[in-house]
C-alpha cells in the first residue's frame, strides 16, 4: 500500500532563507519527485514548491514514536496513514514577498522554521511571521531547526529568543519544536504537533467549485505534430468545492485581447480532459495540495503562465471580475523589514500592488478614507467579496508589505 491519497491540508513552510525549509520538505516527504507527472508538477513547483507528505503511526508505539513517514515500522508491521499534507515551500530569497502571499492564501496552516544558530529574529522570519498575522493563519507550529549544531544552553536561549520574538503574535501559542531536519532528530514530535495543531479545515462539499490558477503551461516539447498536441495544463489549488474530469470548466477573467489599443479580458470555456492529484491522476479532485488540470484549450493560450492569477470553476458560478473595487484596509504600524520605517496612511493617487488569491495587480488609488480604499486596477481579478487582499507600497526599490484589505461587496 503506498500513501498515495489526495492531500487535504495545505501547509506552508515559512521562514528566512537558508534556515531549513527545504530540507525540512524533503525529509518529511522523502522523494520529491514522481514518475508520472514529474513533468507537470516540476513546473507548478518552481514558483510555489509543493510536496507532499503521508503521515503514518504505528499503532503499537507510544507517542510522539508512533508518528513517521515511513511505510514500515522498527517492529517490521506495515505503518498506517493518518493523512497526507501538502507543503508549500514559500521562497525565502529576494523577499518574494507576493508570492509568499499568494502561496499564503492558500495555506490552512504554517510551520515557521528558525534556525537554532543564529539571533532571533532574521530579517525573512519577521516578514514571513507578519504575513501569517495579517492573512489569520492561526494554525502554527515553529521548528526550531539545526539544533545539532548548538549546545543544550545555546538551544535554550534561542528557544527563550524565539518566545519572546513571538510574543503578541499570532504564534505566540505555537509549539516549538526542537529538530534537525538535516539529521532527522524529532520528526516524529512535529509530525505529532501539526497534527495537532493544523487541522484539515472542515469544506462544504456542496460549494461551488474554486481553483486559484498559479500556474498555467504547455507541455508539448517543440516540434509536437498538431495533431499530437495536448491540451493546455492549469496548476493551482482547489480552495473549495470539487471538480471531476470531463466537466466543463470558466476561467476568469479570462484571456487577454487586445482591441483596437484597448486590453479587454475574455472569460474562456472548455473542458478537464484530465485531472492529477497527488502525483496521481485521479476522476475528481477536493481541495488541498496541488491540482493539474489538463484541459481541451489551445495550448498557446496556457503557456508560460499566460493565466496564472485566474479563477476557474463551473461556469456561470463564479464570483465577479473587478475592474475597480473598494476595500477595507488594515494597516500595519510598521514596514516589515529590517529598515522598517512606520506606516503611513494611503493617499489618494499612489500606486497600490496588490494580491488577490494568486492574482497580482497594480492599481491606483481613486479614493483614499480612513479605514478603506478604492483602486482602480490594471488587469481585473475575479474574487469573492470578502477575499483578502496584500496590500504593498513602493518603497525605495521594493515593493513592501504595508497591510491586509478585505474586498467589500
Ligand atoms: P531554506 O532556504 O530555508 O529552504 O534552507 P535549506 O533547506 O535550503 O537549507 C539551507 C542549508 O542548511 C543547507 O545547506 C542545508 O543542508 C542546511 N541544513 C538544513 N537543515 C539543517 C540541519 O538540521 N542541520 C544542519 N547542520 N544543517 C541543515
Ligand atoms: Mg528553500
Amino acid at each position: 500500500m503506498a500513501g498515495t491519497q489526495q492531500p487535504e491540508v495545505n501547509i506552508g513552510l515559512v521562514g528566512h532563507v537558508d534556515h531549513g525549509k527545504t530540507t525540512l520538505v524533503q525529509a518529511l516527504s522523502g522523494s520529491w519527485t514522481d514518475q508520472h507527472s514529474e513533468e507537470m508538477k516540476r513546473g507548478i513547483s518552481i514558483r510555489l514548491g509543493y510536496a507532499d507528505a503521508t503521515f503514518r503511526e504505528c499503532p503499537d508505539r507510544d507517542e510522539p514514536e508512533r508518528y513517521t513517514v515511513e511505510e514500515e515500522c522498527p517492529d517490521g508491521t506495515e505503518s498506517e496513514p493518518l493523512r497526507t499534507v501538502s507543503f508549500v515551500d514559500a521562497p525565502g530569497h529576494e523577499t518574494l514577498m507576493a508570492t509568499m502571499l499568494s502561496g499564503a492564501s492558500l495555506m490552512d496552516g504554517a510551520v515557521l522554521v528558525v534556525s537554532a544558530n543564529e539571533p532571533v529574529p532574521q530579517p525573512q522570519t519577521e516578514e514571513h511571521l507578519m504575513a501569517l498575522d495579517i492573512i489569520g493563519i492561526e494554525n502554527i507550529v515553529i521548528a526550531q531547526n539545526k539544533i545539532d549544531l548548538v549546545d543544550s544552553d545555546q538551544a535554550r536561549r534561542n528557544y527563550e529568543q524565539i518566545q519572546e520574538f513571538v510574543e503578541g503574535t499570532v504564534a505566540e501559542d505555537a509549539p516549538v519544536v526542537p529538530v534537525s531536519a538535516g539529521q532527522e532528530v524529532n520528526m516524529d514530535l512535529l509530525i505529532q504537533a501539526v497534527e495537532e495543531e493544523i487541522p484539515t479545515p472542515e469544506r462544504d462539499p456542496d460549494a461551488d467549485a474554486r481553483m486559484h490558477v498559479a500556474r498555467s503551461f504547455d507541455i508539448n516539447k517543440p516540434g509536437t505534430t498538431a495533431s499530437d498536441l495536448a491540451g493546455g495544463v492549469l496548476g493551482g489549488s482547489l480552495v473549495e468545492g470539487e471538480l471531476e474530469s470531463g466537466q466543463e470548466i470558466e476561467i476568469r477573467p479570462g484571456r487577454e485581447v487586445e482591441e483596437g489599443g484597448q486590453t479587454e479580458y475574455v472569460p474562456i470555456e472548455t473542458t478537464i480532459r484530465s485531472l492529477q492529484a497527488g502525483g496521481e491522476t485521479v476522476d475528481s479532485a477536493t481541495p488541498g495540495g496541488l491540482l493539474g488540470v489538463g484541459t481541451g484549450l489551445d495550448p498557446a493560450l496556457t503557456k508560460g503562465d499566460a493565466l496564472a492569477g485566474r479563477m476557474a470553476g463551473l461556469p456561470g458560478s463564479l464570483p465577479p471580475t473587478w475592474q475597480q473595487f473598494t476595500m477595507d484596509v488594515d494597516l500595519l504600524e510598521r514596514v516589515v523589514g529590517t529598515d522598517g520605517g512606520e506606516v503611513e496612511e494611503i493617499s489618494t493617487g499612489e500606486p497600490l500592488m496588490m494580491t488577490v488569491g494568486t492574482a497580482t495587480t497594480v492599481g491606483a488609488v481613486t479614493s483614499a478614507r480612513e479605514g478603506e480604499c478604492e483602486v482602480n486596477l490594471k488587469r481585473p481579478v475575479t474574487a469573492d467579496p470578502g477575499a483578502k487582499i496584500a496590500i504593498n507600497r513602493r518603497i525605495g526599490a521594493r515593493w513592501r508589505l504595508i497591510g491586509l484589505g478585505t474586498l467589500q461587496e
